[in-house]
């Protein structure tokens, strides 16, 4: 199988070992799942699944991010405890998940449960000359790491832009440099926080991630994914500080996946334009066999916009005609399907094999269709 690794810019052979490991960025438990997180999470199933029956055994985490600016916001705002707001949304969540038949996974680690191993790993950073603490925050000095900007591939002046929307933060004057990053930071009086070497605070958020991931799989991750929109600053900011880590061993992540992005009326889907559709909401209008149907004819690295007039055609779509040459196949399209998949997942062709066979009336149909189902988690 190959996949496009976003690290090399290029298409690479996936070895399939008996033990893989697969990390997704999970989400921050603070509103309810759109059709964004859908789309992500149904891809990066496909991708374990698909793991799984080319034989791996498959450690697949995904974290939940409940300690972070945004849920702290959230939690100060509606006058909850942010542990309160981060599990009711996680529950939620993991229904809405479910319903769509994704595929828990293995683990699904809480930040606020990994404080001691991120502040050895800060602590480890600033040892080595990597970070610095100015005010009870701990910064990551990019200067001290060049490689940093390789994975996003971004002129300076693109990161800047980026951390500027992505709360990065470049204006704060205790940086050296605008790009340098948060490692750990002084807790506001109302914020939760943990005692540390530079006095009381929390993790930032890219630590979260590298140090569980390390702590969880061990280095390095076969996959290491989630939204494109994690590229930069989230993902460069993981890969910088765990190999700049003494005695880190290279890579940090084998292959880097990234999901594209789902549009709706002529923007990204987010919270802050409020453009938004709630996978809970598409569930009480359409069948969840259709939501999934309709993901998977998204290739997994496209953009794409959603018009829910194309989901409410999804039902008419299992009586599709294809041409009668298709049915001749021995046994009906398997090969094409496996072809599809292994070809940097291509969901979008590999349903269309999966279609065509149910129209089959050649005897191996029904076998392939049960694989295929089951791969493409249809096996509903
Ligand atoms: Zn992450």
């Amino acid at each position: 199988m190959r996949l496009f690794d976003e690290g090399s810019g290029a298409f690479r052979e996936v070895e399939i070992r008996p033990r893989m490991t697969v990390y997704v960025c999970g989400i921050t438990p603070y509103d309810s799942a759109h059709l964004g997180h859908g789309f992500v999470y149904t891809q990066f199933d496909v991708l374990v699944r698909y793991l799984r029956h080319l034989g791996a055994n498959v450690v697949h985490v995904q974290n939940v991010t409940d300690v972070d600016d945004d849920i702290l916001r959230v939690a100060r705002q509606r006058g909850v405890d942010y542990r309160e707001l981060a599990e009711r949304e996680t529950r939620a969540f993991e229904r809405t998940m479910g319903a769509i038949n994704i595929t828990p996974p293995t683990h699904s680690p809480l930040a606020s449960e990994f404080v001691p191993q991120i502040v050895g790993e800060v602590r480890a950073l600033v040892e080595a000359g990597h970070g610095y603490e100015r005010d009870g925050t701990v910064y990551f000095r990019i200067a001290s790491w060049p490689p940093y900007g390789e994975l996003s591939g971004l002129a300076r002046e693109e990161m800047l832009q980026l951390a500027a929307e992505r709360g990065g933060h470049p204006e704060d004057p205790n940086k050296d440099d605008p790009l340098d990053f948060v490692l750990w930071q002084r807790s506001l009086p109302d914020e939760p926080s943990w005692d540390s070497p530079w006095g009381k605070g929390r993790p930032g958020w890219h630590i979260e991630c590298s140090t569980m991931a390390r702590s969880l799989l061990g280095q390095p991750l076969d996959v290491h994914g989630g939204g494109k929109d994690l590229i930069y600053p989230h993902h460069e900011s993981e890969r910088a500080q765990a190999l700049a880590l003494p005695g880190s061993p290279e890579p940090f992540v084998r292959h880097w996946m990234h999901a594209g992005t789902v549009h709706m009326a002529g923007e990204k889907m987010s919270k802050s334009l409020g453009n938004l559709a709630f996978v809970a909401d598409l569930l009480e209008r359409h069948a969840p066999r259709d939501i999934r149907t309709f993901l998977l004819r998204q290739h997994y690295r496209q953009d794409w916009a959603f018009d829910e007039a194309q989901l409410e055609q999804e039902p008419a779509m299992r009586s599709i005609r294809y041409a009668p040459d298709h049915f001749a196949e021995q046994p009906p399209m398997r090969e094409q399907f496996f072809g599809a998949l292994d070809e940097d997942l291509d969901t979008p062709s590999a349903l269309r094999c999966l279609e065509v066979a149910r129209l089959s009336h050649h005897p191996g149909a029904p076998a392939f269709i049960a694989e295929a189902e089951s791969i493409l988690g249809l096996d509903f």
